[in-house]
């Protein structure tokens, strides 16, 4: 059943679990081939369903839709894609669902040419769909441009009062892949704009996370998030292998918390099996 108190929950900083990556699963489904991951929320929603699953039953509470890619600029039938989506991740008893928002995949003016109104209306129709889904908060991901985050949060805030996340995504550096933005910045944006926690996802594994995970501790009372990959993929054999197995993650994660996240789980190549071993963090 759904509850509603994520919002507290989140708020009083304990631990929350998260679901682990969507994309590195739906590719070891042999029914995925030639499929588009988004697509399949319509076309073969049990494969979704089944991953999501396979998330609750290895302890996650909040998961996410399978809709990082999906915005209308790129699909005309994204409220269908949406509703779908939203629907496949209901079929399993998760605590909260929530939408998957991800970045439209464009570069910002002045070094694209998508304007900040433009990316805020996008946004607005994304998460109207999520709101007209029922979603229990929305999850706004892998940003590497503050501008389009802050555009993301304003959308988010301007159709909903549900919990939102806003997490970014880092380089080596500490730094937003594609602004150069800090943490502190997207901190910032996630005080002045109203997110419930405000973290990291994907980048690189939970070990090259901790710097990232201190620095927002020493910058904001924000409940922190920590969603990284399985370690860094190795490509020889043609498909990504990651080199941080469940254990050594959970012992990488545990460190996290010590440094202040709260809301873990994991993002690319993590599976249900990584997120088992995080029920055992404290
Ligand atoms: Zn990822």
């Amino acid at each position: 059943m759904t509850q509603n108190n994520l919002r507290e929950r989140i708020a009083s900083k304990e631990i929350i679990l998260m679901d682990g990556a969507m994309g590195s699963e739906l590719m070891k489904h042999p029914e995925y081939a030639g499929n588009h991951p988004s697509e399949l929320n319509i076309n073969n929603p049990e494969i979704a369903t089944a991953i999501h699953r396979a998330y609750v039953e290895a302890g996650a509470e909040m998961i996410i839709t399978n809709t990082f890619d999906v915005n209308p600029r790129k699909y005309d039938n994204y409220a269908e894609i949406i509703a779908a989506a939203v629907k496949a991740a209901r079929a399993v008893e998760a605590s909260y669902v929530g939408l998957d928002i991800g970045p439209l995949g464009e570069l910002f003016y002045p070094m694209g040419r998508l304007r900040e109104d433009e990316a805020f209306e996008c946004f607005k129709a994304i998460a109207s769909e999520g709101v007209k889904a029922d979603v229990d908060f929305f999850m706004i991901e892998t940003m590497t441009d503050e501008n389009e985050a802050k555009a993301a949060l304003r959308a988010v805030r301007e159709v909903s009062d549900l919990p939102v996340i806003l997490s970014g995504a880092f380089n080596k550096r500490g730094s937003l892949f594609v602004t150069g933005g800090k943490p502190a910045v997207l901190a910032k944006i996630a005080e002045e704009f109203g997110a419930d926690a405000v973290g990291a996802n994907c980048s690189y594994g939970p070990d090259l996370l901790l710097p990232i995970i201190e620095e927002y501790a020493g910058c904001t009372s924000l409940p922190i998030v920590a969603k990284p990959n399985a370690g860094m993929p190795d490509m020889t054999s043609g498909k990504a292998v990651y080199d941080i197995g469940p254990e050594d993650f959970a012992g990488y994660m545990q460190r996290l918390v010590e440094a202040g996240a709260t809301v873990i789980g994991g993002c690319c190549g993590t599976t249900p099996e990584y997120i088992n071993a995080l029920t055992h963090i404290e």
